[in-house]
């Protein structure tokens, strides 16, 4: 089964999709992660995407469709979970060209509604383990020791350089923009799902898994 979480930034489709990932088999691709890590890999195109990542706005369709296409080749028996791609309809279209050519389909899209207020709060705290992903929250969800992560114990946290509340702003322009138009157009493909992101970790899992267990 192949799905997309979308939403904006701060949603929480990072802490779902590691939890879907952990339940079903299932393989997450973030183009925000594969981002920065070509950033810090400092290969040329990282260079080239840094500053338009910190500025918060989107890089171009071309990068995160070559970045995905690569990931699609290795394959997941599970199913793919797509977490911040497709951001524009330029992608959503070539995803569905690929995923159409692998011979397989799109089961769900989840669209989690949060209020921007909210998700600003979620952003400014967010922190994550630089060695597992494991994502975290000052306030409402720290480490059990400080400065050491639960899941591999490591203690390379780190906070992103966009989650300030400038780029923040700027974010959210983009997925209102460029983004939101999606939630029309997996409408119309008798895709979308709607769920309430605002509740707490488990019970948004649990509105996951219900779409899920019908798709
Ligand atoms: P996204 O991947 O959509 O940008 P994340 O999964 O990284 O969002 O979550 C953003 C922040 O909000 C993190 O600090 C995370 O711990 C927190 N968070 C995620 N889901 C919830 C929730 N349901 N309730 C409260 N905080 C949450
Ligand atoms: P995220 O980790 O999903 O919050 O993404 C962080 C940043 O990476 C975004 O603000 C964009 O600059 C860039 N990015 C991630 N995914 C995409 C995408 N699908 N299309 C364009 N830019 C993206």
């Amino acid at each position: 089964m192949n799905i997309i979480l979308l939403g904006p930034p701060g949603a929480g489709k990072g802490t779902q999709a590691r939890r879907l990932m952990d339940k079903r088999g299932m393989v997450q691709l973030s183009t925000g992660d594969m981002l920065r890590e070509a950033r810090s890999s400092g290969s040329a195109m990282g260079k080239r995407v840094a500053e338009v990542m910190d500025r918060g706005e989107l890089v171009t369709d071309e990068i995160v469709i070559g970045l995905i296409e690569e990931k699609l080749a290795a394959g997941a028996p599970g199913g793919f979970i797509f977490d911040g791609f497709p951001r524009t309809l330029g992608q959503a279209d070539a995803l569905d060209g690929l995923i159409e050519r692998m011979g397989q389909k799109l089961s769900a899209v989840i669209e989690m509604q949060v209020d921007d207020d909210v998700l600003v709060e979620r952003v400014s705290g967010r922190f994550t383990c630089g060695n597992c992903g494991a994502v975290y929250h000052e306030r409402t969800h720290p480490t059990a020791v400080a400065g050491i992560c639960d899941a591999c114990g490591s203690s390379d946290l780190r906070k992103r350089p966009d989650d300030n509340a400038e780029s923040m702003r700027q974010r959210l322009m983009e997925y209102y923009k460029k983004t939101s138009s999606l939630i029309g157009y997996y409408h119309a493909k008798g895709l979308h799902h709607s769920i309430d992101g605002l509740a707490d970790v488990d019970t948004v899992e649990q509105s996951i898994a219900h779409v899920l267990d019908r798709a």
